[in-house]
């Protein structure tokens, strides 16, 4: 019998990250300075960020060593498990192997700690004191609290002030790992202070808490900031899950025929198929790759491919990426984590030259894939995920009406222990589905 739950040793996490942009054809067009809008050239973010996280953004090597401090971290909780879904085959009677690489182990409970310790890493030895950053549902925020306390940083959270409060125990978490959270928009900024005097009930916005903590960090010395998605450095560290599956999947003695992944800002999906792609681009193999992202934020489905900025403020710089718009407001669905305008340049590019393709489903269709899978599987998914899980069981379904044995392949980004209470609201019927409307947008 082959195997079926594919676990590798703790000293077989891979030791180099894989950067997709040393095979890429055609590279992307360099940021843009927000206020001069011409190229940006790498000390302009000399602010921000540390010169070997800069250096990572900007470089066209294939591979990128992981330090060994680096891979200590990681060894809490990776390799982590490649695992056959017998039971959801099975429920689906479906002729397809369906497997899913699990990102939920780590201690926050999703990929994110993937970038969040090399981040926390490369600034500690560029002799960094303190990262600041912002948080939505605070998966980034308690993500890069662990990262910090392992490295002896200190960290400041911006948190969305609405989830602040409706999300109490991911703020738990970040205090746990020694973090400072503050709601946003707060009064630790002259941005904060002055929306707080026009509107003293303002919710908040991640826009509003990104430009916090770019002030809080050009405002504190031995401060830098943190990005938890979108960038090219951060695509890069999330590799090693598609490393590692690559890995799996040759002892499994198995070739995934699709790999399906969530997409907000792009970097679980871009971590678990861009070492697939790069074979695909290399043309050594061919696999179907596959980005899912919420109706309600359909970036690349239906977004325009044009330079834009990350944030909300126009306070980043400006990158080519499909966008709905920095100032687009997406609607309150339960995947948090997928409200984003934007997607990583790296993924844009590949869906434009027809390397990965983009589709897109609707919030209620995935809470039932979510249930689905947890009744068979027994894992809950995060909200997120389950976009991944949907589009997987789509495919299944396929396979079994065409009768082919396809071999599909998913990442599991999260669990969704601290989103019950969004699975408590789709059982109370309280969900609903949105339909994406198109806002005029400036620039
Ligand atoms: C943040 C998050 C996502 C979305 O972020 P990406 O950068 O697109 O990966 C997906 N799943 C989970 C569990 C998350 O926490």
């Amino acid at each position: 019998m082959k195997e079926e739950q594919v676990y590798l040793g703790r000293d077989e996490i891979p030791r180099q990250w894989y950067n997709i942009h040393a095979d890429m054809p055609k590279k992307l067009d360099p940021p843009l300075h927000p206020g001069t809008q011409q190229p940006a050239k790498p000390e302009d973010f000399a602010a921000i960020f540390p010169e070997p996280l800069i250096e990572q953004e900007v470089s066209l090597e294939q591979w990128i060593p992981i330090p060994q401090d680096v891979l200590d971290v990681l060894a809490l909780w990776r390799p982590t498990p490649l695992i056959r879904a017998r039971h959801l085959e099975a429920a689906l009677n479906t002729p397809a192997q369906i497997w899913f690489k699990y990102e939920g182990v780590s201690p926050a409970g999703s990929h994110k700690p993937n970038t969040a310790v090399a981040q926390a890493y490369f600034n500690k030895i560029a002799g960094t004191k303190r990262l600041a950053t912002e948080t939505g549902a605070g998966q980034w925020g308690s993500a890069l609290s662990f990262a910090c306390c392992k490295f002896g940083l200190e960290c400041k959270v911006y948190m969305v002030k609405v989830s602040y409060h409706q999300k109490p125990y991911r703020r738990s978490l970040m205090h746990l790992w020694g973090a400072q959270v503050v709601p946003s928009p707060s009064r630790d900024t002259q941005t904060g202070r002055s929306i707080l005097e026009k509107d003293p009930e303002c919710p908040g916005s991640l826009g509003i808490a990104i430009s916090e903590a770019i002030e809080d960090t050009v405002t504190h010395p031995g401060t830098k900031y943190s990005l938890g998605s979108v960038l090219n450095h951060v695509c890069l560290h999330q590799t090693v899950i598609g490393l590692e599956t690559k890995e799996q999947f040759r002892r499994a003695g198995v070739k995934p025929d699709i790999l399906i992944g969530c997409c907000g800002g792009g970097s679980n999906f871009a971590g678990f198929v861009f070492p697939f792609a790069g074979e695909k681009i290399r043309g050594e193999s061919d696999y179907q790759l596959v980005g899912v992202e919420p109706a309600a934020c359909p970036t690349m489905t239906r977004g325009e491919f044009r330079y834009d900025f990350g944030d909300t403020a126009g306070m980043t710089p400006l990158m080519p990426m499909f966008t709905l718009g920095h100032d687009f407001m997406p609607p309150g669905i339960h995947a948090g984590g997928l409200r984003y305008h934007g997607m990583a340049p790296l993924v844009s590019e590949l869906v434009r030259e027809e390397i990965i393709e983009a589709r897109s489903v609707k919030q209620l269709p995935t809470f039932e894939a979510a249930v689905i899978f947890a009744r068979t599987e027994g894992i809950v998914p995060a909200p997120e995920s389950a976009h991944a899980i949907r589009v997987a069981i789509d495919e299944a379904i396929k396979a079994r009406e065409e009768k082919t044995p396809k071999v599909i392949a998913f990442c599991l980004s999260g669990h969704g222990f601290l989103d019950l209470a969004s699975y408590d609201a789709y059982f109370a019927g309280k969900l609903q589905d949105y339909e994406y409307v198109p806002q005029t947008t400036s620039s």
